[in-house]
C-alpha cells in the first residue's frame, strides 16, 4: 500500500509508460505501478548501494524483474537513449535537489525533453519552479496533499520548447494553480509559513543589535503570505 504522497505521484504514470523512478529507495513507487499495470515498464535508480540493494530486493521478492530495471547511479546517468522514457518521477527530496538532478541530466543529454516530469519536492519548490520556468518546461497540473500532519506538494510538467514560459514571483512561491484553489491543505501551509515568519520577526524586533535590514526582509515576506491567502 502506497502512502498518499507515492500514490499521487503514481496517478500520473500511464498505461505504456516507460517510467524512470530517480531517488527509488525500496523501489515501492515502480513496484506499486507495475504490479497494477504491466504495461508499465519501469527504471528504479538509486545513487546510495543500500537503499539500491534493498530496491534489487523488492523487485525481486514481488518477481518484477522483466518488468523492473533497477540501477545504481547518479541522477538521471542511469538512463540511456535507449530506454526511450516516457516519464520521470522524482519524489521525497528537496527541490534543489531535484532542481540539480534535472540540470545535470539536461547537461549531459540524459533529459530530451520529451519526458513529462513528476516532481515532489518535500521543501524548495521555488528553486524548482525557477528551474522549470529557466528550461521552457509548463507546469501542467499541481497538488497540495497532507499526509500525517506533513504538506507536500507534487507539480507535473512538460516541455513546450515553442512557447516563452513566463511566471509572476507569486507563481513560483505559492504554485501557478494551488494560489487559486486555496485548498484547505495550501492554507495549512502558508499558516504555518506565516506563524514561523511572524515569530521571527517577533524576536528580531526585541533584539538589543540593529536588525534592521533582516526586520524589513521578514515584514516583506509575511506580506506577500497575507497577500495570498484570501
Ligand atoms: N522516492 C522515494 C520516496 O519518495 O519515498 C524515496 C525518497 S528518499 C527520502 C530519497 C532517495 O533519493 C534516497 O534513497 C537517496 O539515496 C536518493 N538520492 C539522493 N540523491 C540522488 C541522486 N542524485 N541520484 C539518485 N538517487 C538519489
Amino acid at each position: 500500500q502506497l502512502s498518499l504522497r507515492l500514490s499521487s505521484a503514481a496517478a500520473y504514470v500511464e498505461p505504456g509508460d516507460r517510467l524512470a523512478d530517480i531517488g527509488s529507495d525500496h523501489a515501492y513507487l515502480p513496484c506499486a505501478i507495475v504490479s497494477k499495470d504491466p504495461t508499465v515498464f519501469a527504471i528504479a535508480g538509486e545513487v546510495v548501494d543500500g537503499p539500491f540493494q534493498a530496491a534489487k530486493n523488492q523487485v525481486q521478492r514481488l518477481g518484477l524483474t522483466d518488468q523492473i530495471s533497477v540501477r545504481l547511479g547518479d541522477g538521471l546517468e542511469v538512463l540511456s537513449s535507449k530506454d526511450e522514457v516516457s516519464v520521470i518521477t522524482i519524489c521525497g527530496m528537496g527541490g534543489s535537489l531535484i532542481a540539480s538532478i534535472l540540470d545535470n541530466g539536461f547537461n549531459k543529454g540524459h533529459l530530451t525533453g520529451a519526458e513529462r516530469l513528476v516532481l515532489q519536492p518535500n521543501v524548495g519548490e521555488r528553486t524548482l519552479r525557477e528551474w522549470l520556468v529557466n528550461h521552457q518546461y509548463s507546469v501542467i497540473s499541481e497538488e497540495i496533499i497532507e499526509e500525517n500532519d506533513k504538506i507536500y506538494e507534487l507539480m507535473v510538467a512538460k516541455k513546450v520548447p515553442s512557447k516563452k514560459i513566463t511566471a509572476t514571483e507569486t507563481d513560483l512561491t505559492f504554485g501557478f494553480y494551488l494560489k487559486d484553489e486555496q485548498s484547505a491543505a495550501f492554507k495549512k501551509k502558508w499558516q504555518r509559513e506565516l506563524e514561523k515568519n511572524q515569530y521571527i520577526l517577533n524576536s528580531l524586533t526585541k533584539s538589543s543589535t540593529d536588525q534592521q535590514a533582516k526586520i524589513k526582509q521578514f515584514q516583506a515576506e509575511i506580506q506577500k503570505i497575507e497577500e495570498v491567502l484570501k
